[in-house]
């Protein structure tokens, strides 16, 4: 018998449940086709079931409890999903509650197991730092590069939330003072720059433009996204291949602020966007190399700037992303690898820390 949670991954077009143990093994993953947009009732329902199959199965084990991450500004105390900007309908939702009610009605969760919510990003860090690529690093940040941009930073090896719970918004730091207006009130954030909408917006731009071989792209493929761009940049597409290479170059400069402000250990760049790493990386190293002091103090960092600002080709990624073995005191710049399924991670290992929070308060 061993220790097991539940994670639950909220996206704006499906749902995804896993069973995960307490040493970090998926048991059971099931995504669930549903209109998240519809409203919570309907989701919450499908979620709720899918959450008692999952408990049934595995009921030889011990659950810690559920974790659900949910794409908006949460107020995790409360269990209340406070703002949701592609979710409507869901404001000021006590996801929480309305979990628990529906599962301990049916018995299905007992005893001391719990039910938490997190907003998703930073159960994606928390989900890389358990068991990816920030495995045993005590202080990081990730950056999940989707639609907008998510912030997870972790101080040693807890979730930093600040003040109100917003702490990590690295998606709407000033990237350029007079840039893109920004749906937060904000002009020229990193997330108009960096994310798989500022893909969109300079596709179309290049598009209108005159950028031949893009606009033949988009007219023949139906489900023509950030993925068909990357492919083209792949192909060596001058036009994909610029817009990626203005994607890094802002995504450098977000990061060489956060690496001056922070001195984190680690810095790990996922989402969907991240996959696309070949095409980005080398702008952003160049640009953070030329602007962080911190992230060139040490020698191991020196050498990889040294590197990048040799490399003949810019399509041939020069700077090491993995996480080599001397890299004690150096800041380590790397993609995530649990990819879509690190908030799935997170939110079960969530659950269970609040497990075990709770049984030692009731001793
Ligand atoms: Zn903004």
């Amino acid at each position: 018998m061993s220790d097991f949670s539940i994670g639950v991954d909220l996206g704006g077009t499906n749902l995804r449940v896993a069973a995960v143990t307490s040493e970090g093994r998926l048991l059971e993953k099931v995504s669930i086709e549903t209109k998240v947009s519809l409203g919570p009732e309907p989701a919450i329902d499908k979620m709720c079931g899918a959450i008692q199959q999952l408990i049934a199965k595995y009921k030889n084990n011990n659950l810690c409890g559920v974790g659900l991450g949910l794409p908006g500004i949460v107020d995790i105390e409360n269990g209340i999903m406070r703002k949701a900007a592609n979710l409507p309908g869901w404001e000021n939702y006590p996801a929480r509650a309305e979990i628990e009610r529906r599962l301990r009605t049916s018995g299905i969760l007992q005893n001391h197991a719990q039910v938490v919510v997190e907003n998703d990003a930073r159960a994606a860090g928390f989900g890389e730092h358990w068991i990816g690529a920030g495995r045993g690093v005590r202080n990081m940040a990730m950056l999940t590069l989707g639609t907008g941009i998510g912030g997870c930073v972790i101080l040693d090896g807890k979730i930093w939330y600040g003040m109100n719970g917003m702490a990590g918004e690295f998606g709407h730091v000033t990237v350029e003072p007079d840039g893109q207006p920004c749906g937060c009130g904000n002009r020229g954030c990193a997330e108009r720059y960096a994310s798989a909408s500022a893909i969109m917006r300079m596709a179309r731009e290049a598009i209108a433009s005159g950028a031949g071989s893009l606009a033949q792209a988009a007219s023949s493929d139906a489900e023509f996204g950030v993925k068909s761009i990357f492919q083209l940049a792949m192909q060596g597409d001058e036009h994909a291949r610029k817009i990626f290479r203005t994607f890094g170059r802002y995504l450098g400069i977000l990061l060489a602020d956060l690496v001056n402000i922070l001195n984190l250990e680690m810095f790990v760049i996922g989402g969907g966007v991240a996959s696309a790493w070949e095409s980005f990386a080398p702008t952003m190293m160049n640009e953070l190399c030329a602007r962080s002091i911190v992230f060139g103090a040490t020698a191991s960092n020196a050498a990889s700037c040294a590197a990048a600002s040799n490399a003949a080709s810019p399509k041939k990624e020069t700077v090491d992303s993995q996480v080599p073995a001397n890299s004690l005191r150096q800041t380590v710049i790397t993609r995530a690898v649990l990819g879509s399924d690190a908030g799935l991670y997170g939110a079960a290992h969530l659950a269970e820390l609040a497990n075990h929070k709770f049984a030692k308060d009731m001793k």
